[in-house]
């Protein structure tokens, strides 16, 4: 029989050591949600494992039926400051009561420009700058499309193999990461060309890294722009500086700085995608600056103001050259959000840039050694809190391990931790920034077991299918 809903607020009144559980996965009050699920919401979501959640602090998140997990996943990289952090619920709780929306495509509030003079203050390109506002992350790429195409009155787009810029129709037309994100959609968007992406890890044998990642930048003038996009028709390079879906993979600060070059020889824009990699997830405010590059564009989203839905197009001003109607949305800027964007802005600078690079330091310590300890285990690479793990089946031929990668995040889920998978075998570690060492500690050790059971064979993977249903 199904238990009532659980009401008592357990995480808001103590830090547990470990995730917590106290029923099998999922639970009663899950299974009800999810058979609803099943039946009511649209089956395209890629649901890993059934986590119905309840309530969230910090790293852990409550669900509906008192069980107590992990965060090591922040909502894909979105809870920054962690869940429900109490200066960011104040800061929304207080422009809430004060104003909810009057839309900046026709009409002014303060807030607007408060917070892009904030983002101003940490754009990784010199100003002045100006700012768009919208609701989401392929909605920042949409705006970049079109300011590109605008600006220069050039037609085409570059973009890179493995990258992830959302789902919508523009977006979607640079996304590159899975063929069935873009399945049964065509025709995209004309005028874009997908150009190799450096994948240090499965670099051919014998090449240096920072030469192949040189290399790879170069094939784009060598070869696509000799014969397949004239230089004079590209508007712009669109490329994640740390691919996110596409596997967790850092971009080498001599392809990106390669990139750089080409742009300033064709009059082409750099747009950098920092979606994911941004708001200090790397350690830095954003992950191009640890190359030293200074886009022309950036996009920004999930992590900028902690859950709430806000995406921001921040460019030199020179470029945001439009004239009034040629791009707007409703809901963009929404005050609400701006608040808890400035707050987490706040707390990120405090204390979250500095943790997210000393935790990321201890992971990356903690887990140097795992390709060679641990089976299935290829490569671990990353930068603070955006650490990629690689499932091979065979660390010869690199062949991807998914199968075993989905088990074992379906492991991790069944004692206590949140993770999300990437790329064709990878695993993400993206907790929030505020996680402790400790904590990370207690997550790494709960993968280790995990790794070890799946390559065992000695766990069965779970059905949950058949568990929802009953
Ligand atoms: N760009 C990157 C790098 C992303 O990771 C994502 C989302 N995973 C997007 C764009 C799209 O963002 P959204 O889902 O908010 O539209």
């Amino acid at each position: 029989m199904a238990t009532q809903p659980s009401k008592s607020p357990k995480i808001l009144n103590f830090s547990p050591v470990r995730p917590a559980l106290r029923t099998a996965l999922p639970g009663p009050n899950a299974r009800r949600i999810l058979a609803d699920d099943a039946r009511l919401i649209s089956p395209s979501y890629t649901r890993p494992y059934p986590l119905v959640a309840q309530r969230g602090r910090g790293i852990f998140l409550e669900d509906v039926d008192g069980n107590l997990f992990f965060d090591f996943a922040a909502g894909i990289a979105v809870c920054s400051t962690g869940h429900c952090h109490p200066e960011v619920v104040a800061a929304m709780q207080a422009q809430a009561a004060e104003l909810i929306h009057i839309s900046g495509t026709d009409f002014y509030y303060p807030q607007l420009t408060e917070l892009a003079a904030r983002l101003s203050q940490i754009a990784p390109m010199p100003g002045p700058h100006r700012v768009h506002y919208c609701n989401s992350g392929s909605e920042a790429i949409e705006a970049a499309i079109k300011l590109a195409r605008y600006h220069t009155k050039r037609p085409s787009i570059l973009a890179f193999y493995g990258g992830f810029h959302g789902r919508t129709m523009g977006a979607l037309s640079l996304t590159c990461s899975k063929a069935q994100q873009r399945r049964r959609f065509a025709p995209l968007m004309p005028g874009v060309v997908h150009a190799p992406f450096p994948n240090l890890y499965h670099r051919p044998a014998g090449t240096e890294p920072e030469q192949y990642a040189h290399d790879t930048a170069r094939f784009i003038e060598d070869q696509i722009f000799r014969t397949e996009l004239p230089p004079e028709e590209c508007a712009a390079i669109v490329v994640e500086a740390f691919q996110g879906e596409g596997g967790y993979l850092p971009a080498p600060s001599a392809f990106l700085q390669e990139l750089r070059h080409i742009c300033d020889r064709h009059g082409i824009l750099l747009i950098v995608d920092e979606v994911q990699s941004g708001m200090g997830r790397t350690g830095k405010w954003w992950a191009i600056e640890h190359s030293g590059v200074a886009p022309d564009m950036i996009a920004i989203a999930k992590g900028v103001a902690s859950g709430l839905p806000l995406g921001v197009l921040l460019t030199r001003a020179y470029i945001m050259d439009w004239v009034p109607g040629s791009h707007a949305s409703t809901f963009g800027g929404n005050p609400v959000a701006i608040a808890a964007a400035m707050a987490t802005i706040a707390i990120l600078e405090r204390e979250g840039l500095t943790n997210a690079h000393e935790v990321g330091e201890h992971i990356l310590a903690r887990t140097y050694d795992w390709p060679q300890r641990l089976p299935l285990v290829g490569d671990v690479r990353g930068r603070g809190l955006m650490i990629g793990i690689e499932f091979v089946a065979d660390k010869h031929t690199k062949t991807p391990a998914t199968e075993q990668r989905d088990h074992i995040v379906e492991a991790a889920f069944e004692k206590g931790v949140l993770f999300l998978g990437c790329g064709a075998s990878s695993l993400r570690l993206c907790p929030p920034l505020i996680v402790t060492k400790a904590q990370a500690d207690v997550a790494l050790d709960i993968l280790e077991e995990c790794i070890q059971l799946v390559a065992s064979g000695k766990h069965k993977r779970p059905n949950w299918k058949d568990k929802a249903a009953s």
